[in-house]
């Protein structure tokens, strides 16, 4: 790659800083749109955080329609109405199609990619580029980006450097799992141009527990159970699923969607849980009934056995002021009710959120209020843009992250190209 001193000839028109899912889309739609594109990617391979995604099968989309898309983005959805209107689900899966990854849809209007492979998401996007003509450079970090007196945008490269162009799209990611390369620095780049970053934490993480009890149970999986949560009278989240006790509190699927709901300060939530959401409160008294007729001769753990995992027994009994071996025949009626009212709805106290790092998504970015959500371009800085998990937009699981990168990032590019073209 040719760069060189301040002087140097402008690069090209469009430079792309990452080679994420919005990055990849937006040099993609950049060089279709007639642009000359530069895409910078620090990593030695394109697509690092793609790879991980749906557990190594990418969930790349959702089928939903805009508005139900909407309640699954907690914060900002409405800035993301023209990057979704001119880039859906539809024009992600025809893409990928036409690039040789066809798709499929699952359970709750997930996609993935038929053969199930996170890599062959990133490999036709690669594809695409290389055939659309799109310069990629790996192992190509930027350390700064500013405007030079002339109005073109100068991206310092860490090795020595600089390229010069009519546009530059910041589309690093977030801050989460930072060995994937999202290490933070798009939201550096934006501060050094005048933007405001927005708090900066974890969602879709897992959540630190203050109980003795349920950090006994690390390992241990909860399948078909249901986790409610509200702040004072506000229900806040309802739903079924799956969850996880871990060495830190509680994990998994349920949990992690919850994380994106919680305010704040997560200490104002009261969660509970609902080990037997198929039955209702009287339902469960009454199976207990019959349990303790039926095992009057036991002790309270064997009755336990037929309502829950056995490493849970014990610790339940402890959380409704019992023990495990307490005699079946000497628990009172008002000591039944308590443990059919904890089958129902037992308190997980919820004392804090695990790192951003190990977060899924980072909730917080790039303030959306200094972006044109038409074009994905700087309220503060003609010429600079931004696309994907750098602003602060985020999504529950689903698919909804990557669409909004693959949106946003589609925008960007297709702004950034018109930008350039007219000011050549
Ligand atoms: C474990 C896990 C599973 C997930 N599963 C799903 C899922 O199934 N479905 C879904 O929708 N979402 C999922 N997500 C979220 C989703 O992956 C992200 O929201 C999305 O990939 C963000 O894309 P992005 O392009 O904005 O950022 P990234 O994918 O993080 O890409 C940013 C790129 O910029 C590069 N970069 C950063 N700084 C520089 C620099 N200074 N110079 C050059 N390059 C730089 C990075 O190396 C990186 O390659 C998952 C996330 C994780 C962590």
């Amino acid at each position: 790659m040719n760069t060189g001193s301040m002087s140097a000839r402008i690069a090209c028109d469009v430079v792309v800083i990452g080679g994420g899912a919005a990055g990849m889309m937006s040099a993609l739609q950049a060089a279709y749109a007639g642009a000359s594109v530069i895409l910078l990617e620090k990593n030695e391979k394109l697509g690092k955080k793609i790879y991980i995604t749906g557990k190594g099968r990418c969930n790349v989309t959702n089928v939903a329609e805009l508005e139900e898309f909407f309640q699954n983005v907690p914060r900002n959805p409405r800035f993301l109405q023209a990057a979704l209107h001119q880039f859906d689900h539809e024009d992600v899966t025809a893409l990928l199609e036409m690039l040789g990854t066809p798709t499929k849809v699952e359970r709750g209007g997930r996609v993935f990619p038929v053969s199930d492979k996170a890599s062959d998401v990133t490999r036709a996007l690669a594809r695409g580029m290389r055939d659309a003509g799109v310069q990629v450079e790996l192992n190509t970090a930027v350390s700064s980006v500013r405007r030079g007196e002339d109005g073109l945008w100068e991206i310092a490269l860490t090795a020595g450097g600089v390229l010069r162009a009519q546009c530059v799209i910041v589309a690093t990611g977030g801050a989460s799992y930072p060995s994937t390369g999202s290490t933070g620095d798009g939201y550096r780049f934006a501060r050094d141009n005048g933007h405001t970053v927005t708090e900066l934490r974890g969602s879709l993480v897992g959540l630190t527990i203050d109980q003795k009890g349920p950090t006994l149970l690390q390992g241990l999986a909860l399948k078909n159970v249901r986790v409610s949560a509200a702040v004072g009278k506000n229900k806040i989240f309802d739903e079924l699923g799956e969850m996880l006790f871990t060495h830190f509190g509680v994990s998994g699927p349920l949990i992690l969607s919850l994380s994106s709901h919680l305010p704040d300060d997560v200490t104002q939530a009261n969660v509970l849980l609902d080990m037997k959401p198929g039955l209702t409160q009287e339902q469960v008294d009454q199976r207990l009934q019959r349990e303790f007729t039926e095992n009057a001769r036991k002790q309270l753990s064997s009755v336990l056995l037929t309502l829950m995992p056995a490493r849970m027994g014990p610790v339940f009994a402890q959380l409704c002021g019992m023990t495990a071996e307490s005699p079946v025949n000497q628990i009172t009626r008002e000591q039944r009710l308590t443990l059919g009212r904890m089958l129902k709805a037992l308190p997980l106290e919820i004392a804090g959120m695990r790192p951003l790092e190990e977060a899924i998504v980072t909730r917080g970015g790039i303030h959306v209020r200094e972006i044109t959500p038409g074009t994905m371009m700087s309220r503060v800085q003609d010429g600079l843009f931004f696309a994907g998990e750098v602003l602060d937009v985020d999504a529950h699981t689903g698919g909804f992250n990557l669409q909004i990168a693959f949106s946003t990032g589609a925008l960007a590019g297709k702004s950034a190209a018109a930008f350039a073209l007219e000011h050549m």
